[in-house]
């Protein structure tokens, strides 16, 4: 059973690098921005109350994302293990984590200089119904702004731009920046192994390096 949490400002590849370990162990990867995008696409009322949080870079509020979570986690294809993108994102819902939800095996820390972050985002593209990403540069669809899987049209975020990239940033460092200490006080007695990898180097170069560091300290 392996379950992971991915952590790591926004830009830093926890998306693309969760796409490929899903594929490598057979199990979910769960991105809470994909959940809430999709769900803003099918639920108007829902879309209402938080699309001016997401397209404006403020958190949603923890009740709402602790319950979206709950709901997935508790779905079948989560039984073996799964991979979380964006969740916990505040100590509050960390504390949940822990106390209610299940264990987790393994945190991954993704760091990247901050000057970094823009080029990465300015760019990217998303299949918002699968939640892959691509971007035109560094990791490009085969097709122009196409899915390689199913040929739909590729979509950029609206919070993909510069003025609201620095307002996720300032609540990456508020709110989800302290949970790396919160999560070094609390492993030790959870025994999650905790791993940092600078993501400066290619796509497939980082997740040979996340490989290894599974495999080495199963
Ligand atoms: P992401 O796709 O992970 O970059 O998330 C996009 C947006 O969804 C964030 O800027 C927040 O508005 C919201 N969001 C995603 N995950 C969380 C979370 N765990 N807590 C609060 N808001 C979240």
């Amino acid at each position: 059973m392996i379950r992971i949490v991915m952590l790591g400002a926004p830009g830093s590849g926890k998306g693309t690098q969760m796409q490929l370990l899903s594929n490598y162990y057979h199990i979910p990867p769960i991105s809470v921005g994909d959940i809430l995008r999709k769900k803003m696409n099918i639920d108007f009322k829902f879309k209402k109350y938080v699309q001016n949080y997401i397209n404006n870079g403020k958190l949603v509020n923890d009740d709402i994302i602790i319950k979206l979570i709950k709901k997935r986690i508790e779905q079948k294809d989560c039984h073996n293990g799964f991979i979380l993108d964006g969740f916990p994102r505040t100590i509050k819902q960390a504390e949940i984590l822990q106390d209610n939800l299940f264990t987790i095996n393994y945190i991954l820390h993704l760091t990247i200089p901050e000057k970094k972050i823009f080029e990465r985002i300015i760019g990217r593209l998303v299949h918002i119904p699968s939640g892959r990403c691509y971007h035109e540069k560094f990791n490009p669809p085969q097709e122009k702004n196409k899915d390689d899987i199913t040929g739909e049209a590729l979509s950029i975020r609206k919070d993909d731009k510069i003025k609201i990239i620095k307002i996720r940033l300032k609540e990456y460092k508020k709110y989800t920046a302290p949970l790396l200490d919160w999560f070094n006080k609390n492993m030790k007695k959870n025994k999650i192994k905790f791993f940092e990898i600078q993501t400066v180097h290619s796509i497939k170069k980082i997740n040979r390096k996340i490989l290894d560091l599974l495999k080495l300290n199963k």
